[in-house]
């Protein structure tokens, strides 16, 4: 059987290191923002380049968190993408604001800065670009859009943690950024952690009160905060993967390259353009198909597991019905969400299994009616 995510070869890859971390910890006497949260939140502030990185519990508080620190409450809206995980939007409904979902572009799957433009009101007060499977946003377009109508720009860069703009690191573009070190992460831990990323003095100042019941000092609360913390055990996880990430995401543009020139003249597949100025760390690796479900039946017959993200954008699920979204609204994300598929991708997926997937996927041409 080959999986989506050989998961477990990952960290198995470190296990020595991770029990290590996890004798360290148990001695340290240190399990609640202890060192390892300290030193990764350092180590990551200079991967990424900005001032201040700050852990937390997940990637999905990380944008409620960085919401709420903006002051971003009801009666405001946020555009975001619909074609991304739920959590993108959901933290704008948890702060009580409403997401505002503008279309994607159809090249890399991210949201287009022309309909972010398009749904701007009064109302408006911040952008969610999401660097969707691996690939960063158009920034650049973002940052100019926002300075002229004065939002705030936040990263969801969850999918994205190493890849690149320009020669600069996804997370260190907007005002604020979002990871999670949730387990299938291209950075991940053996549980849930997440981490914002700032070089906003005031906003990190509020984010880390935030984070611990709205404390500064010890049982003394400015305001009503949350718990939510990163776990000392997976900061020294995380740690440990951090060492490692370059390689990682390195391994995962070698497979991705091998999937791509495969593809190149495949005539039922279309594989999205990588854009120039940026790299694409491939924490999905995804093909577009009209028999995306002749594929994947095809895949599965050869024990090959393949996956839809996403089945369903976030405008037309059952949790948003209330936003009045129809059917036909955002047609770029609804018509991909019927053809995309996501095949196997890992540092740790072997080249002999990548071999029998293309084969697969080769096969299975010959069965689709053109
Ligand atoms: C995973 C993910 C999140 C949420 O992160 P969690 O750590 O699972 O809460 C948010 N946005 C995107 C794009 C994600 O992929």
């Amino acid at each position: 059987m080959i999986e989506l995510v050989p998961l477990q070869r990952q960290f198995q890859s470190i296990r020595q290191e991770m029990l290590q971390a996890l004798a360290d910890t148990i001695d340290s006497g240190k399990y609640i923002l202890g060192p390892n949260v300290q030193r990764l939140e350092q180590e990551i502030a200079d991967y990424l380049q900005v001032d201040h990185a700050i852990g937390v519990a997940n990637g999905t508080d990380a944008l409620v968190l960085v919401l709420d620190a903006c002051g971003i409450g009801p009666g405001d809206e946020v555009i975001t993408s619909p074609f991304t995980f739920f959590a993108s939007a959901e933290a704008v409904s948890r702060v009580g604001a409403i997401p505002v979902f503008a279309d994607i572009d159809p090249q890399s799957y991210c949201l287009d800065p022309v309909r972010v433009e398009e749904k701007i009101t009064p109302a408006t007060k911040a952008i969610i670009p999401v660097h969707i499977f691996g690939q960063p946003a158009d920034m650049d377009e973002m940052m100019r859009i926002a300075e002229k109508h004065g939002l705030i720009v936040i990263e969801d860069a969850c999918q994205a943690f190493g890849a690149e703009y320009k020669g600069r690191r996804a997370g260190s573009l907007g005002h604020a950024a979002c990871f999670s070190f949730f387990p299938t992460k291209n950075l991940g831990t053996i549980g849930d952690g997440g981490l914002i990323a700032t070089s906003d003095e005031r906003m990190a100042e509020r984010i880390r009160t935030l984070r611990q019941h709205g404390s500064r000092q010890k049982y003394y609360h400015s305001e009503i905060g949350y718990n939510s913390r990163l776990d000392e055990l997976h900061a020294a996880i995380v740690r440990i993967g951090l060492t490692k990430i370059d390689d990682w995401n390195g391994e995962r543009i070698r497979l991705a390259g091998r999937y791509r020139a495969a593809f190149a003249n495949a005539p039922h597949v279309r594989v999205a353009e990588e854009k120039p100025d940026r790299t694409h760390i491939y924490h999905l690796f995804c093909i577009e198909s009209d028999q995306r479900d002749v594929l994947q039946q095809a895949l599965a017959g050869r024990d090959i597991h393949s996956g839809v993200y996403y089945p369903l954008p976030l405008h037309l699920q059952a949790a948003y019905a209330h936003l009045g979204y129809r059917p036909g609204d955002l047609p770029v994300s609804e018509r991909l969400s019927e053809r995309i598929l996501a095949l196997p991708m890992s540092a740790f997926l072997y080249d002999s299994e990548q071999d029998r997937v293309i084969e697969a996927i080769a096969a299975a041409q010959g069965d689709v009616a053109p």
